[in-house]
């Protein structure tokens, strides 16, 4: 029980995930049909989000973000954290994702644009083969108008639900746990949500949402831990990384492997694009997670195999980490167990580093992202210093360290106030 010690002794470490590969018994009635039905919803979509958000007119509507080499960022962390990282260092942009600003666009969207087609069809309001700008109208807006989106939130899956929402014209809940950021809660009541805020944290919230949306006939819940849609949508990510990896030229394969960093809330964002991409390259892509010391969920219900049934409360930590978005106690069940046989490892992160990665990003590269998000850099900057680590590369690759190409993903941030960005970058860690 080693891993056990070091959660509770909040250390920074990695813990390989040693059911990698094993065929689950289980069926979790995931097909990967399922991800090409919600890239062909989308695109449906387009051009209602583009005649909504014309800043999504220069990629005809589809909501998604640049992939880039970032050779200062190396460099430093080569110099400063001693990564000795020989292969090439990408960062894959979700801070920009239009209209949510991170990760949660793609999944949150899917969610809800995918219950709005299913109403607006089944009551002749829109028919399958319809231009799909036809819904930005006063009487489909009138019509959504009698129901209610409702979620639980640490902060962002609120900002990509209510946005999108509220300009379809839901009325919106958000249930948000006591460490969302005002900013965000702020942002959503100005489009009009309702935001109702909650001592506890982020599963207390969930619950309580899931309860009042049952006692609501014309009200949605959307289920951040076991929706399906919401994790296809997020899965989409992947076929559209392998594209832009074509147009980069990268090749995936036994010699060329691709390590893949994502940091971790809940689950459903990492673990849908996880699971997307595992389909897709199989073998020769290597997923690894990234928690903070203080909210290690995922490895926590992975390592001990109770998944959602233990918490990381239960073990003495508080859960309370700067990483808002990643602020979560207890894990997905379904995501977790679906896990089990994709994801090689999750690195857990002190907050104190969040801050020096953001800052160094911002330096070097000139891209700010949100605290969450910073967490991605964990494992490479310890690529060389993690025993474990280098271990688990000794044993799952079969070329030299230099031809593996390290995607570093940038969950969020361009959405975060200027004001806050400063007090961000400026601030020393306490
Ligand atoms: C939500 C979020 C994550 C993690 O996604 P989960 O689905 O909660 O695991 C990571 N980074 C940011 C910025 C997020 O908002």
């Amino acid at each position: 029980m080693e891993y056990l010690n070091k959660l509770k002794n909040k250390e920074e470490f990695f813990w390989e995930n040693l059911k990698l590969g094993n065929k689950s018994e289980e069926d979790f009635g995931l097909n990967f049909e399922g991800v090409y039905e919600a890239e062909e919803i989308l695109k449906k979509f387009a051009p209602f989000i583009m005649k909504k958000f014309p800043e999504t007119i220069k990629r005809d509507g589809i909501i998604e973000s640049k992939i880039s080499e970032i050779p200062n960022m190396k460099k430093i962390l080569n110099e400063k954290y001693q990564s000795n990282v020989s292969g090439k260092v990408f960062l894959k942009q979700d801070n920009e994702l239009a209209v949510a600003g991170s990760v949660k666009a793609r999944g949150g969207i899917y969610e809800i644009l995918k219950y709005t087609k299913e109403i607006l069809v089944e009551n002749k309001l829109l028919e399958e083969n319809d231009d799909y700008s036809l819904i930005a109208s006063r009487e489909v807006n009138e019509f959504l108008s009698k129901y209610t989106i409702q979620v639980g939130s640490t902060g962002n899956l609120g900002l990509s639900i209510g946005i999108i929402s509220r300009t379809l014209g839901f009325k919106v809940v958000v249930h948000m746990s006591r460490d969302a950021a005002q900013w965000k809660k702020d942002l959503l009541r100005s489009y009009g949500a309702e935001v109702i805020e909650y001592e506890g944290d982020y599963g207390k919230a969930v619950e309580r949402g899931r309860k009042l949306s049952e006692e609501n006939t014309y009200s949605y819940f959307v289920d951040d831990e076991n929706s399906k849609n919401l994790f296809y949508g997020y899965a989409v990510a992947a076929i559209r990384l392998k594209k832009q990896l074509d147009e980069l030229n990268i090749i995936v394969d036994e010699k060329n492997p691709l390590f893949v960093y994502i940091p971790c809330g809940v689950g459903g964002a990492p673990g849908g694009i996880a699971y997307g991409l595992k389909e897709i390259f199989g073998e020769d892509v290597h997923i690894f997670f990234v928690e903070p010391t203080n909210s290690p969920c995922m490895l926590l219900g992975m390592a001990s195999g109770k998944h959602r049934d233990i918490s990381v409360f239960d073990i003495g930590l508080t859960g309370l980490t700067l990483a808002d978005g990643l602020a979560v106690g207890r894990p997905s069940g379904f995501v977790g167990r679906v896990m089990d046989s994709i994801l090689s490892g999750i690195f857990t992160i002190e907050d104190k580093y969040l801050f020096d990665y953001m800052k160094d990003l911002y330096s070097s590269e000139n891209i700010f992202i949100e605290p969450s998000a910073a967490s991605c850099f964990q494992g490479v900057a310890r690529l060389y210093d993690d025993i474990d680590f280098q271990n688990y590369i000794k044993k799952n690759i079969k070329t030299e360290q230099k031809n593996i190409n390290h995607i570093l993903w940038s969950t969020g941030g361009s959405l975060v106030p200027m004001e806050i960005r400063k007090k961000y970058l400026e601030k020393p860690f306490k």
